[in-house]
């Protein structure tokens, strides 16, 4: 039996990154996550995406988030 995944997921309804950093719209997950697998694609002002293959479901990013808009999901 493969262990339960863990991975971060985004709540896209939530996320802005114009009201949780406007001086830079910098994702504050980004620089939380010490994995490198959740990133701005699109640029600063831009949401981010989660590398969910690669998510360690540590939840650095969770804490991170003024927002509270991550949260991880579990898989079996
Ligand atoms: S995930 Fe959180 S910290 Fe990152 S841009 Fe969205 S609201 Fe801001
Ligand atoms: S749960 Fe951990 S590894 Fe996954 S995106 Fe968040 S900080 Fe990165």
């Amino acid at each position: 039996m493969q262990p339960k995944k863990s991975f971060a997921l985004v709540n896209y309804d939530i996320c802005a990154p114009k009201k949780c950093n406007p001086d830079e719209g910098r994702c504050v997950c980004v620089k939380a996550c010490t994995h490198k697998v959740i990133k701005q694609l699109d640029g600063f002002y831009e949401q981010p995406m989660v590398f969910q293959d690669m998510c360690m479901g540590c939840w650095d990013c969770i804490e991170a988030c003024p927002l509270d808009a991550v949260s991880v999901r579990n898989v079996s």
